[in-house]
């Protein structure tokens, strides 16, 4: 049998093959699909012309949805929106609809979906948004796919795709304390570029991962499409099974999956990440790579934390500890990815004051759970760059517009790197703060 990555090992099973091989195209079955107010209307609109109006999807437990993006908006559109979303759960019976001004609601569906236990390790996860690979740290193929695959799945079960090669990045070393995933993205991402993992799965391995709690494992997945990768992956070990087995309310049994030895991969590179340094993007792409120590002193108008790449506990934590016992100096917006990190916010303590305490007094804004500004979204939305400002921000993508203005320019870096810089008003290398 010839060796396999883990993510031909994933899509071989998926696909009730012994083995298959890059560049494949296999049918394959889905274990759940994810979808969100703003693709999640065309998506049904999709299904229901394909499908017939009074047809069911193929299976309701597999079929997640999770209003996250435009919520806390007066736009019409959007507000329409979940509308449409709210009577499809409706009539199609759906048990796990997260909807907006319920005790279900969520907030950023990537965080979502391990909370609250849809995702698991050797399955394969498909989402109507191009950070669903995030879900690719706890062990499965996990990638975004638009409304017309979408509708064909929700209909079926079912999907053809490509097998992926798989590149991959092996993290050695120590991760020093001023460091962070997001650092090691960055890094990657500019060493590759934009298009440098162009359909391909991105595997991160060696000591410096496994030593990465399962949130930064996030981060690390969360941005592979910012380098065009098809899934990032990482393999599950006793980290990620602990907080499976605390997540899997709904008992579904899942296969761990590991890469074959001898396996082959498209590509090699090795990080030696006690070496690194605090890095950002500068305007207007992810991949372009700076240290930060290269643009320290940059002057800025705005700091953003928050999204699903930069709204964890493990974020907040970050930002709170250099953020404590200071003032902001720019305008600085904190929006938790979810309802549950929110609740973190209020309980857990740092220095006796919560982390939401922290944040208030240094000066910051808090939001509430859901995309916010990480998308734009309507002019109402907050934190949204509603002027040609400059901000620095935790989240993933910095493209003219992305955060609102077109003008706009938007830094991406690690909570450490935006709190320090929050704090100062310029770029800011958090080394500064941390003994
Ligand atoms: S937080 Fe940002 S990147 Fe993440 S799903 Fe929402 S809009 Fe997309």
């Amino acid at each position: 049998m010839p060796a396999m990555t883990l993510t031909e090992k994933i899509l071989a099973k998926h696909s009730k093959s012994a083995v298959v091989e890059p560049g494949q195209n296999i049918w394959i079955d889905i274990d759940i699909l994810m979808t969100h107010d703003v693709c999640g209307p065309g998506t049904i609109g999709v299904f229901k012309k394909n499908f017939g109006k009074d047809a069911k999807v193929w299976d309701p437990k597999k079929v997640v949805i999770i209003p996250d993006h435009y919520i806390f908006t007066a736009d019409k559109m959007a507000n329409r929106n979940i509308d449409v979303l709210r009577e499809f759960a409706s009539e199609q019976k759906l048990p796990y609809y997260y909807d907006v001004g319920t005790e279900k609601y969520k907030g950023v569906c990537h965080i979502a979906l391990p909370e609250e236990g849809h995702t698991r390790p050797g399955e394969v996860l498909l989402g109507t948004d191009s950070h669903t690979c995030t879900a690719g740290a706890f062990g499965e193929f996990a990638t975004g796919i638009g409304n017309t695959d979408a509708g064909f799945v929700m209909g079926t079960g079912n999907l053809w795709l490509k097998v992926p090669p798989t590149m991959r990045f092996v993290f050695d070393g120590n991760l020093p304390p001023y460091l962070m995933a997001k650092d090691l993205i960055l890094a990657v991402i500019g060493d590759i570029g934009c298009d440098g993992a162009t359909y391909k799965a991105m595997e991160f391995d060696g000591p410096g991962v496994f030593a990465l709690n399962i949130e930064e494992r996030m981060t690390l997945c969360n941005m592979v499409i910012e380098a065009g990768g098809k899934n990032g992956v990482i393999a599950p070990d006793k980290i990620t099974l602990d907080f499976i087995n605390a997540k899997n309310k709904h008992k579904v049994p899942f296969t761990p999956m590991y890469t074959d030895p001898g396996a082959k991969f498209a590509y090699e590179k090795v990080y030696d990440i006690s070496k690194l340094q605090p890095v950002v993007a500068k305007p207007h792409s992810p991949d372009n790579k700076s240290f930060v120590s290269e643009v320290k002193g940059t002057k800025l108008d705005r700091a953003y934390i928050g999204s699903c790449t930069g709204g964890k506990m493990t974020d907040f934590r970050a930002a709170a500890s250099i953020m404590h016992g200071h003032n902001v100096k720019i305008d600085t917006f904190v929006v938790p990815a979810t309802t549950e990190v929110a609740k973190g916010l209020k309980t857990e303590k740092m220095h006796g004051k919560t982390l939401e305490q922290i944040f208030l007094d240094s000066g910051a804004k808090m939001g509430e759970a859901s995309c916010a500004a990480c998308l734009g979204g309507p002019s109402d939305t907050f934190g949204r760059l509603n002027q040609a400002i400059r901000c620095i921000s935790t989240t993933n993508r910095n493209f003219p517009g992305r955060m609102g203005h077109k003008e706009a320019e938007v830094f991406l870096a690690s909570p450490l790197t935006v709190a320090a810089s929050a704090i100062s008003g310029t770029i800011t290398d958090p080394r500064e703060y941390i003994a």
